[in-house]
């Protein structure tokens, strides 16, 4: 497969780069906004082709696939050129900036009939993987709560659009709530009914919010409280689920490395839970080529960046009006 990258990202130099080229792919072409940029990028990242023109790296026909991680303002407008040129696509999340957006996307992939899939890396995880077989084979019986608690402390090379850019899709709602919406519906099979939440700016945030809890009410009855936030140095991240059999207790898993610690208690005591170490983005990359071949889907397709983005949405409508939200899939 050949692979144009969409966006001369840090995202795609520190991970995405590597984790195409894991897969026996080659990358054939980078576009970026700066033609001096975008050289030096290619040079970097021994690349053969850098643009300025978007139009002119799809009419590329050697290239089948490209790895769309602009800022989040752009996705949409370049997926639907990168489709209409008959190019597989996987775009970084959040989708798209409304909803309305992002199902175009996915609607106009799939009437082309090209695999579009969205880069929520979590599923990927060995400790995500672990702990949703947990969950599938019973061993917590009904899940009855979950929490998700990913504050983290935003590096210093990642507060630019992030923090101060409301246009460019700034903000930790769609920077990291989409994540946490992604995982919860992984794990528990279902979509979020109903959100209610606060969200505030606690010193990173110029114009958008960097901190925003929020309660989730699901389809099973369970419900859910999330937690996202720039601003917190020592807190760590974690995941758990209580059920009528037992708990899980997952730290430090809300993470791009396979780290962390999964462990399960019932009524039998404490269960260190092993997992497999595999890289995550290697992983949604094989999935996604063995998709391009007919095989399988990729980790998150599209349908899932819709949905993500959908909760994302509602909880700072719901930050915002104060008022409990019903989450709106558009269709999906
Ligand atoms: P960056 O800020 O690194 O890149 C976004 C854009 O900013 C690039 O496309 C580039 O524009 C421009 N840019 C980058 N570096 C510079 C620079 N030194 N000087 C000037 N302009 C620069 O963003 P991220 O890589 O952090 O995020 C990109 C996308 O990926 C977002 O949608 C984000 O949500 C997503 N993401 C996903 C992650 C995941 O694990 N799934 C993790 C991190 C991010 P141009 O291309 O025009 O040169």
């Amino acid at each position: 497969m050949r692979w144009a990258l969409i966006g001369a990202s840090r995202i795609a130099s520190s991970y995405m780069i590597d984790a195409i080229r894991s897969q026996n792919a080659d990358i054939q072409s980078v576009l970026s906004s700066d033609a001096a940029r975008g050289e030096a990028y290619a040079r970097e990242h021994g690349i053969a082709d850098s643009f300025t023109d978007l139009d002119a790296l799809l009419a590329d026909d050697s290239v089948d696939a490209v790895y769309i991680s602009t800022t989040n303002e752009k996705h949409h407008a370049q997926a639907l050129a990168a489709i209409a040129a008959g190019k597989h696509v996987l775009c970084e999340k959040p989708l798209a900036m409304t909803l309305d957006e992002a199902g175009e996307m996915v609607r106009t992939a799939a009437g082309k009939g090209v695999v579009f899939a969205t880069n929520h890396h979590l599923r990927n995880a060995g400790s995500h993987l672990a702990i949703r077989e947990l969950i599938a084979s019973g061993r917590i019986g009904k899940v009855l709560s979950a929490r998700v608690f990913h504050a983290v402390n935003l590096p210093d090379a990642l507060r630019g659009w992030r923090i101060n850019d409301a246009a460019a899709g700034g903000g930790v709602i769609p920077d990291i709530t989409v994540h946490d919406a992604d995982t919860i519906r992984f794990h528990l099979g279902e979509d979020p009914q109903e959100v209610v939440a606060k969200a505030a700016a606690s010193g990173l945030g110029e114009g958008v919010e960097d901190s925003v809890m929020s309660v989730w009410s699901m389809p099973s009855g369970a419900m859910v409280q999330s937690h996202e936030s720039f601003t917190h140095k020592f807190a760590g991240t974690g995941i758990e689920f209580h059920g009528t059999d037992g708990s899980i207790f997952a730290r430090n898993v809300m993470t791009q490395e396979p780290v962390g610690a999964v462990r399960l208690v019932d009524a039998d005591g404490e269960h260190e839970i092993s997992y497999d170490k595999h890289n995550l983005y290697h992983r949604a990359l094989g999935l996604f080529a063995d998709a391009v071949n007919g095989k399988g889907r990729p980790s998150a397709d599209g349908v899932d960046g819709v949905k993500s983005l959908a909760v994302a949405l509602a909880v700072r409508e719901a930050a915002q009006s104060g008022k409990a939200v019903a989450v709106n899939y558009g269709g999906f």
